[in-house]
């Protein structure tokens, strides 16, 4: 559109000239145009035609005028175009306290104003917004030598405020981030390896503060450093790669003394604005455990690995989820395997097993497989045929059944042993043991023969000292006849030569035998109680000697006189025996072993007793053939009880 000759000062295509030219002025304050000074004309003509955002408040009313370049700071739905033309005070109402003093000074013939990034919230876009605004005021003198106008260069700075302050926000978030980090960070700079940044987890790697640190050359507070760190730290720089250090031992001195550890370090160089490599920044992660726990875990593998060896130990283990059996060499040996190809539990263990063990020990591993039977424990020896060289080998072997949350076995690991060797003299010491018993127990039998005799002719002649004479000799007699029994019945047991016989009889009619036995050879006091008259179904001898060896036990195990009392009663419908006695009694470690081959109590008590450990033993394996139990129960210097039980004979159930 033709511009008037009005509106030649405000010629060119800008929005805010035409606005301003479109703009009804004769209903303002200025009046028409054509009456304006030349003042406002020339200054608006300036701020119309800048690139630069500008600001004029014209006249007593402080009307407002502004360029294309400041529009874009009024943003949308806010105060473009309403404000031109528009009194100050109405215009600007959310920062007329800010700006009328400005604008007042500047009238009153005051200086230009500079004001930097300052913060002016003002209504835009529908909302107050936070502004930053860089700007400076300065007054307009029209024709009468009289300031009549403000006039404002400025800029929008919100931007680059925003922008500084994130910058700020995250220089500070790097350094919370160094600060809070549990890795030892510090940062190195010039030829002294001044410490830029540390943190104090940098810091108590070495047992230091950050304060100690901060600004000072690494390697004058820390000099024992210099001879390991020193080169480490060039050679990054001259480099100008990061270096990675993984369990490098470090140490440094507290108190004249030296404290060590380990660290994982990265070494990572940075450099400045141009490029430059200006220093080392240092990520040190203190491992020191780790490699301690390693250390203590590689030689304690190395101490089982030389002791298997030195032992002879073969090792297996069964994935019982993946359905794997891992055998090492040595356990491969035991079962005749000579390849190193996958072994499975069916094909090589069970196979490999002597036929006479197999059912056997497959029973005791399903068992041991199931939570509710075992609690995983595995301790048994059996025999294998080799499968390649059909050798026969004793092999003892012991392990554990791990269960998961459910219940269920999911591995099952151990170790196996050849016992071969000592399986062969075991037997050999048996048959000797069998040899010499045997061959004792003949001339034992006739000296009881002759004894008994004796005993008879002496009774018709009343002499008190033969009598008592015989008496004790049958007594010895007795005691080495039952020791000899029990050698007996060892070897047998252990040779797998140990057979029942069994029949039916009642319990009362043995025990009573029993007590009478042994009142021969005792003045302590037995008391028999027997409430029920049970009939079992067992061997008989072999239950007269558990019974006579209980009954022994407690006569040895106490002082003279004391009193020994024997039941049998029914209990869950099985016969209960108990031999209670008031003697020395057992303390709980003993009381656990008590019924292993050979296990003797060593104490002032017992020391004067004589014995083999070989009773109790052979008792609970008696007891264990017939599908019974046996346990102890005993409180030292009060007494011992000795329980077994008997499934009861069919008939009686
Ligand atoms: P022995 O009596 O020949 O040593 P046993 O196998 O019969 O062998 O007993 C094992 C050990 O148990 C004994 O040495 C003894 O210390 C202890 N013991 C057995 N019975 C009793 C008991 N009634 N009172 C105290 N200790 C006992």
């Amino acid at each position: 559109m033709p511009v008037q000759d009005n509106y030649r000062f405000l010629k060119g295509d800008g929005e805010m000239g035409r606005l301003i030219r479109e703009f009804h002025w004769e209903n303002t304050s200025l009046g028409p145009v054509d009456k304006w000074p030349q003042s406002l004309k020339t200054t608006l003509s300036i701020l119309i035609h800048s690139k630069f955002p500008m600001f004029l408040w014209w006249g007593p009313e402080n009307i407002c005028f502004y360029n294309d370049a400041y529009r874009p700071s009024l943003g949308n739905e806010g105060k473009h175009p309403s404000i031109l033309g528009m009194a100050a005070i109405e215009a600007w109402p959310e920062i007329w306290d800010f700006i009328q003093p400005l604008i007042d000074s500047i009238r009153a013939g005051g200086e230009a104003t500079f004001d930097e990034d300052l913060l002016l919230p003002i209504f835009r876009n529908g909302k107050i917004e936070d502004v930053y605004w860089t700007f400076s005021y300065s007054p307009v003198i029209d024709e009468t030598n009289t300031p009549a106008g403000v006039f404002v260069t400025c800029s929008e700075t919100t931007e680059k405020v925003k922008l500084v302050s994130n910058l700020l926000l995250s220089e500070q978030r790097f350094h919370h981030l160094v600060s809070d980090a549990t890795v030892g960070i510090i940062a190195l700079t010039g030829n002294d390896w001044n410490v830029e940044v540390v943190n104090a987890a940098y810091g108590k790697l070495i047992n230091r503060t950050v304060q100690d640190l901060l600004n000072r050359p690494l390697f004058e507070v820390l000099p024992e450093a210099g001879h390991d760190f020193r080169p480490i730290l060039e050679s990054v720089l001259s480099s100008g790669e990061p270096l990675y250090l993984f369990e490098h031992p470090y140490f440094y001195h507290l108190n004249q003394e030296k404290k060590d550890g380990y660290l994982n370090l990265v070494y990572q160089p940075y450099r400045d604005q141009d490029g430059m490599v200006k220093g080392v920044m240092v990520l040190c992660q203190d491992v020191t455990d780790q490699v301690t726990a390693k250390t203590v875990l590689e030689t304690s593998l190395e101490q089982i690995r030389l002791s298997k060896e030195a032992a002879k130990l073969g090792t297996f283990d069964l994935d019982l989820i993946k359905g794997t059996m891992e055998w090492d060499q040595r356990c491969r040996v035991l079962f005749g395997i000579t390849h190193d190809g996958v072994v499975s539990y069916e094909k090589d263990f069970l196979t490999g097993l002597h036929p006479e063990d197999r059912k056997r020990i497959a029973g005791i591993i399903d068992k041991l497989f199931d939570k509710s039977l075992s609690d995983g424990d595995y301790d048994v020896e059996y025999r294998t045929i080799g499968v390649e060289d059909q050798q026969l080998r004793w092999v003892r072997a012991k392990g554990k059944v791990y269960f998961n949350k459910q219940d269920q076995p999911v591995r099952f690991i151990g170790s196996v042993l050849d016992i071969t060797q000592q399986k062969l003299e075991e037997f050999r010491k048996n048959d000797f043991v069998a040899i010499v018993s045997h061959e004792l127990k003949t001339p034992l039998t006739s000296l009881n023969g002759i004894l008994q005799l004796a005993e008879r002719k002496v009774k018709s002649q009343e002499d008190q000292f033969l009598t008592e004479a015989i008496h004790k000799a049958m007594v010895q007699v007795k005691k080495m006849n039952n020791m000899i029994t029990g050698f007996l019945n060892l070897s047998r047991f252990e040779s797998g030569n140990m057979h029942l016989d069994p029949a039916e009889f009642y319990l009362s009619e043995l025990i009573q035998d029993a007590v009478k036995q042994i009142k021969f050879t005792t003045e302590a006091e037995i008391i028999y109680t027997s409430f029920q008259d049970l009939r079992v179904y067992a061997d008989k001898d072999k239950i007269e000697s558990v019974i006579t060896n209980l009954l022994t036990n407690a006569v040895k195990y106490s002082p003279k006189n004391s009193s020994i009392t024997v039941t049998c009663r029914l209990e869950n419908e099985n016969a209960l025996i108990a031999v209670s006695d008031q003697g020395f009694g057992i303390n709980k470690v003993d009381l656990e072993n008590i019924f292993e081959r050979y296990y003797r109590v060593q104490n002032n008590d017992t020391k004067n007793v004589s014995g083999f450990g070989v009773g109790l033993y052979l008792s609970a394996e008696i007891i264990r053939m017939h599908q019974g139990s046996i346990w102890a129960s005993s409180e030292k210097d009060r007494g011992s009880t000795f329980y077994f039980t008997l499934p009861l004979s069919t008939s009686e159930t």
